[in-house]
């Protein structure tokens, strides 16, 4: 059975992290839920360190 899982599509706008829902739209800012498949993220991929990384050398 394929799963169906998605992200909402203003994560990196509205939160720190990537937010998963089964729903078609984000249980937490309402934005609009994408399916995560083609994600050009990983969430336990190095990115967020790299953006974090990025976040503190811009200061
Ligand atoms: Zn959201």
């Amino acid at each position: 059975m394929k799963s169906d899982i998605r992200v909402c599509s203003a994560w990196r706008d509205a939160h720190d992290r990537p937010v998963y829902t089964l729903s078609t739209d984000c249980p937490e800012c309402g934005a609009d839920a994408v399916n995560s498949a083609p994600a050009p993220f990983d969430p336990e991929d190095s990115y967020g360190e790299y953006r974090r990384a990025l976040k503190r050398r811009n200061r």
